[in-house]
């Protein structure tokens, strides 16, 4: 538990939070519990999703009409999928208040900041985000208070950005818990297409494989699915509209990499092939090196079978 925010003071008045999924329930819940806002307001275009968030007392205000909420707000997050950005920033960016900032959670950032960048008025400090933290879960039922605690949450500001805003931002995050980093928009895109983008597209891929397959019946996939297969599919389970843009906002990268890992298939393919047990042990080394890394970095636990009763 992220104790130490619980004691500090507001980092913003007026928060608000423009998609009540996921991620922008989390936000809300975070901020509430961290305090790092004085009083916080959700909108959402989607009546069920605001009635649910209102249910569960998330935040202080809940508001169909993105750009009513948004009035004399201090902190604009916007946690819609990201091919809906740029309507949602169309839609608030008259209603916006001079010196405030907006920011986003989404999973792509050029393309974020590319539409957003000519909407947002030269008043209002725009600054990208994303926090790398997230479930395979939607919806406001699936927010979590801790989601973003001890998690990496990466800023993308366009040069030239408000420093004062900048650490208004990263205030905020730390007090959710997170470490702030910041690097470009491209940057980010790039390394995000090797961490999650194409990880996700891999587990599709395989769950599609394996549900089309004529040879291997669906029921024997289910039941011996313990073998590894069930791993992929609680990342395929991930959220299809979210998946869509983040794959369709991020194609040049994701192809860059898709490329490089066809190579290294390829190559693996080989080793198998000519039965060259060298190669793959190599690989296979090094690969579980990576796993005591980001164990090592905190990022996973070490509990065997991600910590599953047996
Ligand atoms: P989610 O649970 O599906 O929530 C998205 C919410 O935004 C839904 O309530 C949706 O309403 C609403 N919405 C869609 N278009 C809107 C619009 N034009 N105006 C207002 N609200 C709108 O998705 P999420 O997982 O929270 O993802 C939100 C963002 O976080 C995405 O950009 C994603 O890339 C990013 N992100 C996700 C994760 C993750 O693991 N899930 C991690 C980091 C970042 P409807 O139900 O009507 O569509």
């Amino acid at each position: 538990m992220n104790d130490i925010a619980n004691s500090k003071a507001a980092v913003v008045d007026k928060l608000v939070i423009i998609g009540a999924g996921l991620i922008g329930s989390s936000v809300a819940r975070a901020a509430k519990q961290y305090c790092a806002a004085k009083s916080i307001i959700i909108a959402d275009q989607n009546k069920a999703v605001l009635d649910e968030a209102q249910a569960l007392a998330i935040a202080d205000g809940y508001f169909d009409d993105a750009g009513e909420a948004v009035q004399d707000a201090d902190l604009v997050i916007l946690a819609v999928p990201v091919g809906a950005m740029a309507s949602v920033g169309e839609y608030i960016a008259a209603h916006l208040k001079s010196g405030s900032i907006v920011s986003d959670v989404g999973s792509v950032k050029n393309s974020v900041l590319l539409a957003l960048a000519p909407i947002i008025s030269d008043h209002v400090h725009l600054i990208p985000g994303h926090p790398v933290a997230g479930t395979e879960k939607s919806g406001p039922s699936a927010g979590f208070a801790s989601l973003f605690d001890g998690r990496w949450c990466i800023l993308t500001p366009p040069d030239g950005v408000d420093a004062a805003a900048c650490s208004t931002l990263k205030a905020f995050w730390e007090q959710l818990g997170s470490t702030v980093e910041v690097m470009s928009a491209p940057h980010h895109d790039l390394v995000l297409a090797i961490t999650s983008h194409v990880p996700h597209l891999i587990a599709y891929n395989i769950v599609g494989t394996a549900n089309d397959l004529e040879t291997v019946t669906r029921s024997e996939v289910i039941k011996y699915s313990a073998g590894g297969f069930r791993d992929f599919t609680r990342i395929a389970a991930s959220d299809p509209t979210m998946w869509r843009d983040v794959f369709l906002n991020n194609k040049e990268a994701v192809l860059e990499m898709l490329g490089r890992f066809s190579e290294d298939l390829t190559a693996l393919q080989r080793a198998i092939r000519w039965e060259d047990g060298d190669a793959l042990f190599e690989l296979f080394s090094r690969t579980r090196e990576i796993r005591r890394s980001i164990i090592d970095a905190g990022q996973d636990e070490n509990a065997p079978d991600f910590g599953r009763k047996h």
